[in-house]
């Protein structure tokens, strides 16, 4: 973490770009940076600040989400298709290092936390629908429009648009915001001096929170918890995390995609398209509506994590069709010559609507109409399945 080549530590108050940008409180991180909540003095407006690693790679992979977020920008210019929007981008001198900085309208929970407000009971349909219609808009923009695969889309990359104004709202933001500071060191306002023993304080009490509020997610305090999660946002929301997203024809990693939203033919080694991220959307939606992961594969005894994840994709979508499973570069690694998993021997078909009546208790036309529309994404032909707009037009949504 904070150290050399590592994430800039920030403290609320410090300023960015000149001290165009004061810097409220932390909202996230990642692998890659920590994301501040700022404020933008010169429009007079919140920005999310993303601090990248100051590290040559990361730096390199923070200048080549600039250049997708920018082509994103610039083809859409009224800011609707479902794509978060970048502002500006600068560099900062820390101690650790330079940091690429890109700055980007503000927004809220993600899908993760929605998920996780509602302790894992699923969403509701209407609200599934909702949320998919924003997803789709987007996708359908970066795939037929700008020609780009996101590659690593999953709850956690679709947040929410956020409807608290926190210099209006400080109750419900959960802080004050600090809008005027005097500007502090050299390093723009950066505190130097700060420790390691502090930087692990401050990581101890922030997990705690955390798990306070994982308990408190039980009883009485669920329902208020939930209330609060959707009373008040807007369920418009956009795309965002383009750390990983390539252009389509331009394609370097081989191994793309989160685990559990990583689509069959990635795992064989076929190569993979727009259709990557399509089958990604159809795990979210379902995780939407259920509350669980759609492929939740494990290591299993003598199997691996690959071979459990295709064996579970069997089980719901039925036997992949031999001349697909033999396809990849790593087919043999993991079929025999008939198309069968070599290490899986029994597998238990539940295909996908039979799953939603019987261990979700979806009503019997909810669970058609659900698995309908889910189902195509999730074809073992990657070719086959629907493109974003295909899916916009699907009657499930409209
Ligand atoms: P990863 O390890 O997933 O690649 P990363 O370092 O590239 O992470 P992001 O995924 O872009 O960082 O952001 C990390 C987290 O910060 C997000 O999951 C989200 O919770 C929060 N976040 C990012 N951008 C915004 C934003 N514009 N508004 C509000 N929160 C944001
Ligand atoms: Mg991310
Ligand atoms: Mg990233």
């Amino acid at each position: 973490g904070y150290r050399k080549g590592g994430y800039h530590a920030a403290r609320p108050g410090d300023r960015f770009a000149g001290g165009r940008f004061v810097a409220q409180r932390k909202i996230g991180w990642g692998n890659f940076s920590t994301v501040w909540l700022a404020y933008d003095t010169l429009h007079s407006r919140f920005v999310a600040l993303k601090i990248q690693k100051s590290a040559r790679d990361y730096a390199h992979a923070a200048l080549h989400e600039i250049e997708l977020l920018s082509a994103v920008a610039k083809g859409d210019p009224t800011n609707s298709k479902c794509v978060l929007r970048l502002l500006d981008h600068f560099k900062h001198a820390g101690p650790n290092g330079q940091h690429v900085c890109l700055v980007t309208e503000f927004l809220g929970d993600s899908l993760l936390r929605l998920i996780r407000y509602n302790r894992n009971k699923g969403i509701g349909l209407s609200r599934v629908k909702e949320i998919c219609r924003s997803v789709m808009v987007g996708l359908d923009y970066l795939h037929s429009e700008l020609g780009i695969i996101h590659t690593d889309l999953k709850p956690e990359n679709v947040l929410l648009e956020s409807t608290i104004n926190p210099a209006k709202d400080p109750v419900r933001s959960g802080f004050t915001p600090i809008l005027d500071r005097p500007v502090g060191n050299q390093y723009g306002g950066t505190v130097i001096s700060f420790s390691e023993k502090m930087l692990k304080m401050r990581a101890r009490r922030a997990v705690a929170k955390i798990s306070q509020r994982r308990v408190s997610l039980g009883g009485v305090g669920a329902e208020l918890e939930k209330e609060r999660c959707l009373d008040g946002i807007s369920l418009k929301c956009k795309i965002v995390d383009f750390g990983n997203a390539c252009w389509a024809d331009q394609q370097h990693a081989g191994e793309i995609q989160t685990r559990q939203y990583r689509a069959p033919e990635v795992i064989i080694g076929s190569g993979y398209s727009y259709s990557a991220d399509i089958w990604s959307f159809a795990c979210i939606a379902f995780e939407l509506a259920t509350g669980d992961l759609l492929f939740a594969p494990m290591n299993r005894q003598g199997c691996s994590e690959d071979e459990d994840h295709l064996a579970l994709m069997m089980e719901t979508l039925g036997k992949m069709p031999r001349k697909i499973a033999s396809s990849g570069t790593r087919s043999k690694d993991y079929f025999d010559r008939y198309g069968d998993l070599k290490r899986v021997r029994r597998l238990k078909f539940w295909p996908l609507d039979r799953v939603l009546v019987e261990r979700y208790s979806f009503s019997e036309p909810d669970a058609k109409g659900f698995a309908d529309f889910l189902r195509p994404m999730l074809d073992f032909a990657p070719e086959d399945r629907p493109s974003a707009a295909q899916c916009l037009k699907h009657s499930w949504l409209n």
